[in-house]
């Protein structure tokens, strides 16, 4: 179903800047329409961001295919996904090969969203939980992708990073973020480059924003 659109979304994002052939692939193999709200269907491969209910959204297509070229998965890379909110990046990622861990905060979307995975078979390992202090017990990960705006970069998120590994967190106020892409060069020593003007749901955690 929706083969056409979804290879037109495809083209957009590559029309965009997305050269990673790997990503592309997994973009024409995951069905987004899977992961969002019936009502919505119709915007399904629309490159935009679209609302799954408690607040909160499924990233925009160009988003999660740029997030996912800065991180360099490969095969059998493994991979914690903080925010699983519909779980479409998630699946992009399981896509690609890699092993994937995603923590979701906020208890009824990731009840829906592992509910999901079992009925698609994406085998992809979920915590409810504040993910601002990571998943030490699978660490160190070759990527960490956070999925929603920090003011800051959580200091567990870094520790908890393979050396050479990377870790891409969109950082800013509320209104809108940065995204940083930061490579951890050696034990506590990082590069950090700056992407400018994404926009993300907030964070909320530990090491994020305090809940209001
Ligand atoms: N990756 C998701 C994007 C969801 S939006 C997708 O592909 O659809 C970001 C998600 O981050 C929301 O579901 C929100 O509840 C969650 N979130 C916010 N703060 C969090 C935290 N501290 N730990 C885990 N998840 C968090």
């Amino acid at each position: 179903m929706y083969e056409k659109e979804r290879q037109n979304l495809v083209n957009q994002i590559a029309e965009r800047g997305i050269d990673d052939i790997y990503v592309l692939k997994a973009f024409s193999e995951v069905e987004r329409h899977l992961f969002i709200p019936e009502a919505l269907l119709s915007h399904a491969y629309k490159d935009v961001a679209l609302p799954i209910g408690y607040g909160q959204t499924i990233s925009q297509p160009y988003t999660v295919a740029y997030m996912t070229q800065a991180l360099k998965v490969k095969t059998d890379s493994k991979i914690l996904e903080i925010g699983t909110g519909s779980g479409y990046q998630a699946a992009i990622l399981y896509k690609m090969g890699a092993k994937v861990y995603s923590i979701e905060r906020q208890f009824e979307i990731y009840n829906k969203t592992r509910k999901l995975f079992d009925k698609l078979e994406i085998r992809v390992n979920t915590k409810y939980g504040d993910g601002t202090i990571g998943w030490a017990e699978f660490a160190p990960y070759d990527g960490i992708l956070v999925t929603a705006g920090s003011p800051s970069i959580p200091a567990s998120l870094k520790k908890q990073l393979e050396i050479g590994g990377r870790l891409v967190i969109p950082v800013g106020d509320k209104i809108s973020q940065k995204l940083k892409i930061v490579t951890k060069i050696a034990q506590d020593e990082f590069e950090v480059v700056d992407v400018p003007e994404f926009v993300f749901v907030p964070l909320i955690g530990k090491e994020g924003w305090k809940q209001e």
